[in-house]
């Protein structure tokens, strides 16, 4: 069933920054899977390129590594990886100079759908697409594939947006934001627009309130020196969160293709409200018994970068005014675990009477772990004795639905990269949409910055601030419990 693979047009793909940490823990190993998958054509071909001097052979032995590694412990390794190998070659090119793009240029075949993936620092993305350009490589048919972050604030989005704009036409640009590669994410519009059943009560009259959340117990050791500079709210709410946030809240557009599906997201962006501060909890974790503090995986010992971030936003359209969304996200947390999750209102009135208690269905979307959905229904307890009531899950974990036919599904770099291949962009962040979310996210940093606001303290392995609780229990609500 998943396994049903649609083979891509042949392809010349030169990834920037080949040598780096995302190539090899996750684009090198989603193009062998797909490569096993049987979905990338003979004659394929991949082009490892940066400034470290390597020949093909070099490449070969990193990729190889890093496949072994990350590979996702396939069992084709050993027969399949030779054969992906000779699909895979290197030349080394640096983005700020001269050098190499000739080579890099006779290595390319007309006739082929040509990408380049920008997996490399932004601020080198200017100079890529301009040698891209200039030495000839690219040309109006070709793709690039660019890296969040994408900007750190608008003003830095409208200059990434405006380089990029010199040399290629939007319909040439695929900004990654790979939590839109999830299959349950993927999953959320088939829910909502493949089914009678949830789109007529998927608004403010039957939804009390819709809860996002993406806990990490990974705390920031190893990426302080970038995530310093970042924070939860530029580094996980602006962009993931976001995403999220547009494709639950969103109208139904009217096909799957890229602009509609990318003009519905928009029109969130641009109806969320202001957030009142009031409304937001920022925290930072401090050291427990096992693990240290925050400042502790950072350079300033004084840092007052939020590590935890949880808001109420209201949108202000037909459809949601009145019903609240909760967003909390944050390292360093008690569980791993992300799921959104749409509770239902009460019904009107209980004709089992106030004994009965309180019962509100909820939808959950497990992104992970464990990807599945959950919709909680209220059934009769059973046995004599009267009408007691009891809540339970209708479970649906998509390991136990697809079985074996899981483990192919693709994880999110491999299914976007190839959709770019493809050439759609459904999946893909628009320039405007990447504008509109920082509109609204640089007033909340701005605002925190002028009122020099500090974090809350939370403990490591805990569910963030008490502060946070307090969000949604002065509005008479609780979240979920952040377990795995
Ligand atoms: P990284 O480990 O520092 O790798 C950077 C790569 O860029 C290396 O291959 C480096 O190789 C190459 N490079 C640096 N300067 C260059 C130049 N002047 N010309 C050509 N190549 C150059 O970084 P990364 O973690 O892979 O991240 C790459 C991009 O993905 C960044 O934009 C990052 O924000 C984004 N990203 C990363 C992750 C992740 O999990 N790592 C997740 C999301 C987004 P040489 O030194 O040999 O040139």
């Amino acid at each position: 069933m998943v396994s049903r693979v649609i083979p891509v047009d042949p392809f010349d793909l030169v990834i920037f920054g080949a040598t780096g940490d995302l190539a090899r823990r996750k684009i090198l190993p989603g193009l062998f899977r797909r490569y096993c998958a049987g979905q990338m054509p003979e004659e394929a071909r991949i082009i490892g390129a940066a400034r470290s001097e390597m020949d093909d052979d070099g490449f070969r032995d990193l990729v190889r590594e890093a496949v072994r590694k990350f590979g996702g412990g396939r069992d084709c390794y050993d027969e399949a990886l030779e054969g992906f190998l000779a699909h895979v070659g290197y030349e080394h090119v640096d983005a700020m100079g001269e050098g190499g793009w000739e080579t890099l240029k006779a290595r390319l075949r007309d006739g082929m759908v040509r990408a380049f993936y920008f997996s490399v620092a932004p601020s080198l993305f200017g100079a890529l697409a301009e040698r891209l350009r200039g030495f000839g490589l690219a040309d109006d048919d070709s793709r690039v594939v660019v890296e969040k972050p994408f900007g750190k604030d608008l003003a830095s989005a409208r200059a990434l947006n405006s380089t990029l704009a010199e040399h290629f036409d939007e319909t040439q640009i695929y900004r990654i934001d790979h939590y839109l590669g999830k299959e349950t994410v993927q999953n959320l519009m088939a829910v909502r627009f493949g089914n009678m059943l949830f789109e007529p009560l998927w608004n403010a009259q039957f939804v009390d309130h819709i809860q996002i959340t993406v806990a990490e117990t990974v705390d920031v050791s190893g990426r302080g020196a970038y995530y310093d500079t970042s924070g939860a709210m530029r580094d996980m709410v602006q962009n993931h969160l976001m995403q999220l946030l547009c494709l639950i809240a969103m109208e139904p557009p009217a096909r799957f293709e890229p602009d509609s599906v990318r003009d519905e997201k928009l029109k969130v962006i641009r109806a969320l409200d202001p957030v009142d501060y009031h409304h937001i909890v920022r925290g930072q974790y401090i050291a427990d018994e096992k693990q240290p503090g925050y400042r502790s995986h950072v350079e300033d010992p004084r840092s007052t970068t939020e590590s935890f971030v949880a808001m109420k936003i209201s949108i202000s359209n037909w459809r949601w005014a009145g019903t609240p969304f909760y967003l909390r996200t944050g390292k360093a947390l008690k569980s791993q675990a992300s799921e959104i999750a749409v509770v239902f209102k009460d019904a009107p009135h209980s004709i089992f009477g106030p004994e009965a208690g309180r019962h509100a269905n909820v939808l959950v979307i497990r992104l992970q772990p464990n990807e599945g959905m959950t919709l909680g229904v209220t059934i009769k307890e059973p046995g004599p004795g009267g009408m007691r009531l009891k809540d339970v899950a209708l479970d649906m974990s998509f390991a136990d639905a697809l079985g074996p036919d899981a483990e192919d599904i693709p994880d999110a770099y491999e299914r976007l990269i190839m959709d770019v291949i493809r050439g759609n962009q459904t999946l893909f962040m628009r320039g405007d949409e990447v504008e509109a979310a920082w509109t609204w996210t640089d007033p909340i940093i701005e605002g925190w910055q002028r009122r020099g606001e500090v974090p809350k303290e939370y403990d490591a392995g805990s569910s963030g601030p008490d502060d946070a609780l307090m969000l949604m229990h002065r509005d008479g609500r609780k979240w979920r419990d952040i377990k795995a």
